[in-house]
């Protein structure tokens, strides 16, 4: 298995976990963007949100209002963002979405 966070879920290479349930994990990004930066994955996977099942699409957002609200983000606010492809910025070919917060955000990004 060469992908990446196919190898976080499989516990082959540790993570600092914030949620899971059976379709998603969650997890700390090792290079924090923002106070909070946690990256919410597909437990299956899928290259990009290109090849996304919707359901995955339901349960990555769910899991991330979740967390947001448990790290204390609903009330200010926070940003979601997938990263897609070459000009996207997506450096990882497992599809995955970036919850930030704990500070705020520019627009538009750079
Ligand atoms: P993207 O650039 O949108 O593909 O996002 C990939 C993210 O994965 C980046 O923010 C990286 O800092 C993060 N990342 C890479 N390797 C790890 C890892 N082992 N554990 C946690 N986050 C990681």
């Amino acid at each position: 298995m060469n992908c990446l966070f196919c190898r976080i879920i499989a516990g082959e290479i540790p993570s600092a976990k914030v949620y899971e349930d059976e379709y998603v994990l969650a997890f700390r990004d090792i290079d924090p963007q923002a106070p909070v930066h946690v990256l919410v994955i597909p437990k299956k996977h899928a290259d990009s949100v290109l090849d996304a099942e919707p359901e995955m699409l339901v349960r990555m957002t769910e899991a991330a209002k979740k967390i947001a609200s448990d790290e204390g983000l609903a009330e200010k606010g926070f940003r979601l963002v997938i990263n897609t492809g070459e000009e996207g910025g997506q450096s990882v070919k497992h599809l995955h979405m970036h919850l930030l917060g704990g500070r705020s955000m520019q627009w538009p990004p750079g």
